[in-house]
C-alpha cells in the first residue's frame, strides 16, 4: 500500500512575551503564525466509502486544528502563567490572554501543538511533521521520527 503525506496550512496572529528573556521578544509583541500540519497514511480503499481514494478529507483535518489552535491562540496574548507579565495583564484586564505552563517560545508552541493534535487524529493517519513559521524568515519544526 502507498503512504500519502498531506499538509494543510493555518495561519494566525497572536502577541506574546518571554519572560526574562535578553532579546527583543521579551516585549509583548505580535507574529503572523503560519503553521503546516503534515500528516501521513494510506488512501482508503473501501468502495462506496465517502472518503473513497482519500488519507484524510482536508476538512476533517481543519475541523480538528481549527478548534485546539487557530480559535484558541488567534488574535490573543500568549505568556507563561504566574509570571509577572501575566499578573499585569490580568491587572489590565486583558481580554484572550493564554496562560500556559511553558514559555510561549516557537519551539514550545510547536511541541505543544504536535501533542494536542496527535490525542485528536483518527487511529488511520499519524503525525508527520509540524513547522511553525514565527516570521517570514524563522521557524521551528517537529518531526514524529525525531520523538519516538
Ligand atoms: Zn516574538
Amino acid at each position: 500500500m502507498t503512504k500519502i503525506r498531506l499538509t494543510k496550512e493555518f495561519r494566525f496572529e497572536m502577541a506574546h512575551a518571554l519572560e526574562g528573556y535578553d532579546g527583543l521578544c521579551r516585549h509583548m509583541h505580535g507574529h503572523s503564525y503560519i503553521l503546516t500540519v503534515t500528516i501521513i497514511g494510506e488512501p482508503i480503499q473501501q468502495e462506496g466509502h465517502p472518503k473513497l481514494g482519500m488519507v484524510m478529507d482536508f476538512g476533517d483535518l481543519k475541523r480538528i486544528v481549527n478548534p485546539l489552535i487557530v480559535e484558541r491562540f488567534d488574535h490573543a496574548v500568549a505568556v507563561m502563567s504566574n509570571t509577572p507579565t501575566h499578573k499585569k495583564l490580568l491587572d489590565a484586564g486583558f481580554q484572550r490572554i493564554v496562560a500556559l505552563p511553558f514559555q510561549p517560545t516557537c519551539e514550545n508552541m510547536i511541541s505543544y501543538f504536535a501533542q494536542v493534535i496527535m490525542e485528536k487524529l483518527p487511529p488511520t493517519v499519524k503525525l508527520h511533521h509540524l513547522r511553525l513559521h514565527e516570521t517570514a524568515t524563522s521557524y521551528a519544526e517537529w518531526y514524529a521520527s525525531d520523538n519516538l
